[in-house]
This record gives C-alpha cells, sequence and structure tokens, in this order.
C-alpha cells in the first residue's frame, strides 16, 4: 500500500483536479491511501472568516466566496452534472453555518477547528466525486474516523494506539471495496466527536500518521517544486536538487524552516522505516527527492531563509547573569503567547533571538516581561540557516549585510543579518 498526499496547490483549480486523476490512475492497480488538503488558498479564507466572526464583523461575504470558488471548480469539472455535487457543497457550508450561529463565548480555538476543517472537507467530496464521474472507483473516508488527537484545538496531539486501531479498521473496510481510498488531511476527531487541526500544513503530518500506522510501502508527497532544493528559488538563483537524503536531514531541514516538507512528518516515517518520496505534480514522471534511513549521501549545503524577522533583545534591569531563573521566566512567557524564538543565543547580560514579526504578539511579550527585563527590537532582519556551513557559503549569505547574531553548531550555521 501507498500513501499519496497532494496539497492545496495541486488541488487549486478544476485543471489541477484532472491532473490529480492523471497521477492517481497510473498508480490505482495497487492499494492507495490519498490525502487532500483544502482546495488552493481555502485555509487562509476560512481563517479571515473565524478572524471576522470573533471580531464580530460581517462574515457572509467571505462564505459566499468560498462557496463561489468551490462552486466553479465543480461546474468546470462536472459541466451537466455540476448539480449533486453543488448541493452537497451547500450541505457541507451549512456546518459553517451552524458554527457560526453557536452561542457565545466558544473558545476560539474550539470554533477554528470546527470551521477551517471544512475546507479539507469540501476538497476531498468534490475529488473523490470527481474521480467516480471520471469512472475511477474510489472511497471517500472521514479522517475523524481515523485519527484520534487530544482536545489541544489548533496543535491537537494524536493518540497514536487508538489512531492506530481506527486506521486499520476503517481503512480496510474500504479498501475491501476499492483499491483509492481519499481522506483529509489536518484533521482528526476527538473521543466526544469534536474535529480538531493539526496545526497549518498539517496534511503532510496526516500522510505520516496513516503510513506509520497502516505500515504503507511509501509515502509520496507531489508538490508544485521537482523535489527538496537545497535552497528557495525565491532567494537563490543557483538550486539544486537534493535526489536523496536523510531522515534526520529533512527533520534539520523542516525545523528550521523548509516549506517543503511539515517537520512533524519525518518522525513517524523513520520510526516504520518508511521512504518519502517529495515528487512534482507537474513533472510527474521526474524521480524528485527519496527521504530514507541512508546516512551514506552526499552532503549538499543547504540554505532556509525566514524573512520578516525581528531580533528582539531581552536584558535584566538589575544586570544580574541570565541564569536558569531567567530563561526559565522568558520562555514561560514565550510558550504562553505561543511566541517561537527560531533562533537564540545569550551572552552573560543579555538573551537575543529571531522571531516573526507579529506586532500583536510582540506588544504582549513587552508587556509580560517590562517590569523586569530592557527589551530591545530590531525589526526587518532575516534569519539564513545554512546546513553544512562553510567559508563560502558564509560569505556569500553575510555579503554587504550587518550580522545581528551568529549561531553555529559543527553542521549548521544560524545567522540573523539586516
Ligand atoms: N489546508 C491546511 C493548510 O493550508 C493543511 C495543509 O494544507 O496541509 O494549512
Ligand atoms: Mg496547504
Amino acid at each position: 500500500m501507498k500513501v499519496f498526499k497532494f496539497g492545496g496547490a495541486s488541488v487549486k483549480d478544476a485543471p489541477s483536479v484532472r491532473n490529480v486523476l492523471n497521477i492517481i490512475s497510473k498508480y490505482n492497480s495497487q492499494p492507495l491511501v490519498v490525502v487532500v488538503s483544502a482546495m488552493g488558498k481555502t485555509t487562509n479564507k476560512f481563517e479571515a472568516l473565524v478572524n471576522a466572526h470573533f471580531q464580530k464583523q460581517p462574515t457572509e461575504a467571505i462564505l459566499e466566496d468560498l462557496r463561489s470558488c468551490h462552486g466553479e471548480i465543480v461546474k468546470e469539472l462536472f459541466g451537466d452534472d455540476a448539480q449533486p455535487v453543488l448541493e452537497e457543497i451547500d450541505n457541507t457550508l451549512v456546518e459553517v453555518e451552524w458554527a457560526l450561529d453557536d452561542p457565545d463565548g466558544l473558545d476560539r480555538h474550539f470554533q477554528y477547528d470546527q470551521i477551517v476543517s471544512i475546507g479539507e472537507m469540501l476538497s476531498t467530496k468534490i475529488i473523490s466525486a470527481y474521480l467516480k464521474h471520471q469512472g475511477l472507483e474510489n472511497e471517500w473516508v472521514d479522517a475523524r474516523d481515523l485519527i484520534r488527537t487530544d482536545n489541544n484545538y489548533q496543535d491537537a496531539k494524536i493518540e497514536w494506539d487508538t489512531t492506530k486501531e481506527m486506521t486499520n479498521r476503517r481503512i480496510s473496510e474500504a479498501l475491501e471495496k476499492s483499491n483509492v481510498v481519499i481522506t483529509q488531511g489536518f484533521i482528526g476527531g476527538t473521543s466526544e466527536n469534536f474535529t480538531t487541526t493539526l496545526g497549518r500544513e498539517g496534511s503532510d503530518f496526516t500522510a505520516a500518521i496513516l503510513a506509520y500506522c497502516l505500515g504503507a510501502e511509501d509515502v509520496t508527497i507531489w508538490k508544485d517544486v521537482p523535489g527538496v532544493l537545497n535552497a528557495d528559488p525565491k532567494f537563490f538563483k543557483d538550486t539544486v536538487l537534493i535526489p536523496e537524503m536523510s531522515y534526520f536531514d529533512a527533520m534539520e531541514l523542516a525545523y528550521f524552516g523548509t516549506s517543503v516538507i511539515h517537520p512533524k512528518t519525518i518522525k513517524p516515517l523513520q520510526n516504520a522505516n518508511i521512504p518519502l518520496y517529495v515528487r512534482s505534480f507537474v513533472n510527474h514522471d521526474a524521480a524528485g527527492t527519496v527521504v530514507s534511513n541512508r546516512s551514506d549521501l552526499k552532503i549538499v549545503p543547504s540554505f532556509i531563509v525566514k524573512p520578516n524577522q525581528v531580533l528582539v533583545s531581552i536584558t535584566p534591569k538589575d544586570y544580574s547573569f541570565v541564569t536558569e531563573t531567567h530563561f526559565t521566566n522568558i520562555y514561560t512567557v514565550l510558550s504562553a503567547i505561543r511566541m517561537k524564538a527560531n533562533c537564540a543565543q545569550n551572552s552573560a547580560v543579555n538573551f537575543s533571538f529571531s522571531t516573526d514579526n507579529n506586532p500583536e504578539k510582540l506588544k504582549e511579550l513587552e508587556r509580560r516581561l517590562q517590569d523586569e527585563y530592557y527589551l530591545a527590537f530590531v525589526e526587518g532582519a532575516e534569519l539564513v540557516t545554512i546546513r553544512y556551513y562553510d567559508e563560502k557559503t558564509i560569505a556569500l549569505t553575510t555579503q554587504g549585510k550587518n550580522v545581528l547574531l551568529d549561531h553555529r553548531t559543527p553542521t549548521s550555521a544560524q545567522l540573523v543579518v539586516k
């Protein structure tokens, strides 16, 4: 059995969905579990809807936009046969209306999950129906019947034993009926049958969870890039494809912010020694990248750029040394306000870190720490991480720039530059 994952970009419009059909039909002579994300930018739109709802602003226009975007794709795909699928979309979107009608005062994270998860419901229903319409048999499975999580909404944790049991039971039932199973990425369910989400870009993780639980032969993530590149072409011109890499390197790259693979994805695959392929849905005969347990691979220096960083510098007002107590104070606040230190360093009386520029969170950080600490902020920085750096790659990164922070381990250099 293989597990495939199609992200938002691979199902963003009708031609893309047809392309997905082409890819699946090349592989459906064997059991295939297909994980699909929400179409295109749907998740962002649902997030906007949730924000509007909580700011007591009108939500109708956003909802109508979601309805019409999906409706247009359906009309293009199904032509004269679109009506039943359009009705299915309407029925699915009714759940959003219900959620919006729920009494005020419901937890925002909870509401987010009930609403945003609908994006994956819509995409999988459309794709499953379209494959059938084109004669490709498949079973649509609700991911909430596969993936059991705790109730930490928006960042739910997997309950592995239950998930394994549910997944094996439900997927084997489905595979008895058809070789192709279509399910949603990114979402799970609690023991009380509420919907949870696994964090943005969580569909890769879903694919890995299912592969792990089912003991799949391999996982393929179909992307709009040829595989894992050694740098983002947005920032670097001479990028190269990394044909093979180890789980460890993939995990490090994901941790440092390579957006190609979701960070949580690698671990379950490594645990079960399941290879991960990252391949192009545009050029679907190309081999792409394979991530596996090999450790004898050629080393390729990789660059990961996080733009729009703020360097936060924190100094105790009493100029006491930055030791355990201060670390505890600072990290407690970071964790409470869900602010991530992308790279941190300390000296005797100073603790500095680079974080994504989120003005609201930065204000909150200042509010919570200003009694005891001096805080200073440098905006407009970028964090460049180089895996397998050398003098040449460091020079390339720092040329003509101010280095605000320089943190190195034997294999990685992290530089905050401006
Ligand atoms: N649809 C979700 C998101 O955009 C999950 C995913 O695509 O992986 O974050
Ligand atoms: Mg996505």
